[in-house]
């Protein structure tokens, strides 16, 4: 059974010299992949990924800085991701974000270059892919007191409780949920992932990181999503083809993919 999706996140750009992005993607279209959004952490990521979405037809962009560079934010920095976000293909701004779970950068660069990212995100109304590590208090009241896009954006990799998951939700947010999601300790973020309302959810690898069971210490690419989404439709008791298309749909509108994709 063949589950069609898109990748709403992943780094082809940073897979090793083994992985080229030419066989990835083509073993993830004999997956069941119809689109990619390959998202951008620095200034030459980004603009890698923008070279990816020239190539490759069904693959998207996102341009931003990651909260682990937030110190190589400034002015012209920013004006460079808003040039870069009116190339073609660009359907993002991230993957921008707070994450304290490391000690630097610290949490004021950080808090700079995500305010700066949203302001980015409102004045091109295009939605934020947020990267969120042990930090979502600040991260909401940042967002709760900002101008948000139409469609504001995902949490990427989503790993909060169900108070997190409600306060995403409430601004208009979708979740998107990994291959941890597949992980034997991860029970409580499946009890949060069975709950999401279904038009909600997105779907991602985030390869080469973090690949589902049974592929874990393996590369990840975007040919092992099917198994994140075998595992969601188990925990919500759903037909696996029914909940792979929804969420495909939750995708494309999300980052307003064109009806071919
Ligand atoms: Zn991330
Ligand atoms: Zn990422």
């Amino acid at each position: 059974m063949v589950l069609p999706f898109i990748d709403s996140h992943a780094h082809l750009n940073l897979m090793p010299e083994t992985h080229s992005s030419g066989e990835v993607y083509e073993r993830a279209r004999q997956a069941g992949l119809e689109a990619l959004i390959n998202v951008g952490t620095d200034l030459e990521r980004s603009r890698e990924s923008i070279r990816l979405a020239a190539r490759i037809p069904n693959v998207f962009a996102t341009v931003g800085l990651h909260p682990g560079d937030a110190n190589l934010w400034n002015t012209e920095l920013g004006s460079e991701i808003e040039r870069l976000s009116t190339e073609p293909k660009v359907v993002g701004i991230g993957e921008t974000g707070l994450d304290f779970s490391y000690p630097e950068p610290s949490r004021e660069a950080q808090e700079r270059s995500f305010r700066g990212q949203i302001k980015l995100a409102f004045s091109r109304d295009l939605p934020l892919v947020i990267h969120c590590r042990d930090s979502f208090d600040t991260l909401f009241s940042i967002l709760e007191s900002a101008s948000l896009p139409s469609r504001p954006g995902v949490l990427h990799c989503f790993t909060g409780d169900r108070k997190a998951a409600d306060r995403a939700l409430e601004m208009g947010f979708y979740l998107s949920f990994s291959g941890i999601l597949t992980f034997r300790n991860a029970e409580s973020l499946r009890e949060v992932a069975r709950q999401v309302p279904l038009h909600r959810i997105l779907v991602e690898t985030d390869c080469p990181y973090l690949s589902p069971v049974p592929y874990r210490g393996k590369t990840n690419e975007p040919a092992y999503l099917p198994e994140t989404l075998s595992v969601l439709s188990l925990v919500r008791a759903a037909d696996p083809v029914d909940l792979a298309r929804s969420i495909r749909d939750n995708t494309r509108t999300l980052f307003a993919l064109p009806e071919t994709v």
